[in-house]
């Protein structure tokens, strides 16, 4: 079987966009940085664009030619990181539209590429990119008159709905914002979640896309099957991998698999993961090593060609509980040695 193979899909991604656009209240763009968390940043921007998303935001201008050579010349592509020092031959010839943080970039962006398109970021609270309210006061006037495409800013704990930043942070954004007559875009996967009062005008959704929490009802968009190199008997007492990490307990039955953290299978689901036999659950044992992992399949009647790490008994955000972290990283992290296959590219 060669490679592990990861199955990306594409009409799981179609349908999630257009439920998180049914859920808001105005448009929907869609969040494509880091190679569409890794899941191919080229045919998921064309899939999107023939479901009717016009907005793609990425996170550097470095990401614009793959998305403006997959969608065309209509749609926008925003950059989060703004006007960065040597970007202005890429966002003119992309025709990409930076979100500018600070009063240097926007100073940088007027006199680089005087009348071409902007946006303005605004750090309501969450201490990352953007300016700061008094940054902005002092701005806003000048920054106005540029007349920018769109105002945005990003929410710290919108996957919890509970917590008291949510409503902290739209109070301020509509407080920087008020009288400002230039669409707005707040909510990511989570703003769109905590419902109307965080959507503005443009929502911009990443990981519901990508069928990752917070949304609950996504579709899965990733499957994978790591195929089975070579089966082995362990007398009890014998160990498996790196560190003889996993020690049987009684005779047993061991597989190795063709994948491993160079694939983005994080070093510490060591001893933790699960993978699955069509519906049975096998436990990863011993490290996992750089191309290889080893499963238990002694309770096994018959050896599979391969077993799967990402399936309908485990998603993104199961794996990532079982490693201590979140799908996004799971799904960023997926490396370049799979056989891909994307489903659903002509429908
Ligand atoms: C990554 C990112 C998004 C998308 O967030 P999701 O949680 O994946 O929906 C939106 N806005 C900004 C500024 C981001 O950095």
């Amino acid at each position: 079987m060669g490679a592990a193979r990861l199955t990306i899909d594409l009409d799981s991604i179609a349908a999630n966009w257009e439920r998180l656009a049914r859920l808001s209240t105005g448009e929907t763009g869609v969040t494509i940085k880091a190679d569409a968390y890794g899941l191919g940043a080229a045919p998921v921007a064309r899939r999107l664009a023939r479901a009717g998303a016009r907005q793609f935001f990425v996170a550097i201008a470095e990401e614009g030619p793959t998305i403006r050579q997959a969608v065309g010349a209509g749609p926008e592509i925003f950059v989060y990181s703004g006007h960065m020092t040597g970007d202005a031959q890429t966002i003119r010839n992309l025709g990409l539209i930076p979100l500018v943080n600070s009063a240097e970039q926007l100073a940088r962006h007027l006199e680089a590429l005087p009348g071409h398109p902007f946006g303005i970021q605004l750090d309501c609270g969450m201490n990352r990119l953007g300016m700061k309210p008094a940054e902005w006061a002092a701005l806003r006037d000048l920054a106005l008159q540029a007349r920018p495409r769109l105002i945005v800013s990003h929410l710290a704990c919108a996957d919890e709905p509970d917590h008291p930043m949510n409503g902290a942070q739209l109070t301020s954004f509509r407080a920087m914002t008020a009288g400002c007559d230039v669409p707005r875009s707040f909510s990511a996967t989570g703003g769109i979640l905590l419902g109307p009062a965080f959507h503005f005008d443009l929502t911009r959704p990443g990981i519901g896309l990508y069928g990752g929490a917070p949304f609950a009802e996504a579709f899965p968009a990733v499957a994978l099957e790591l195929p089975v190199i070579q089966v082995r008997e362990l007398a009890a007492g014998e160990t498996v991998g790196y560190g003889g990490s996993w020690t049987a307990p009684a005779p047993a039955r061991i597989a190795t698999v063709a994948a491993g953290y160079a694939d983005g299978i994080l070093r510490c689901l060591s001893n933790r993961a699960t993978v699955w036999a069509d519906d049975t659950p096998c436990p990863v044992v011993g490290r996992v090593s750089m191309d290889l992992l080893t499963v238990d399949v002694t309770h096994l009647d018959a050896i599979p060609d391969a077993l799967d790490l990402l399936g309908p008994h485990q998603g993104i955000d199961e794996l990532a509980e079982a490693a201590g972290t979140i799908g996004y990283e799971i799904l960023t992290a997926l490396g370049a040695r799979y056989r891909r296959r994307y489903a659903g590219q002509r429908a």
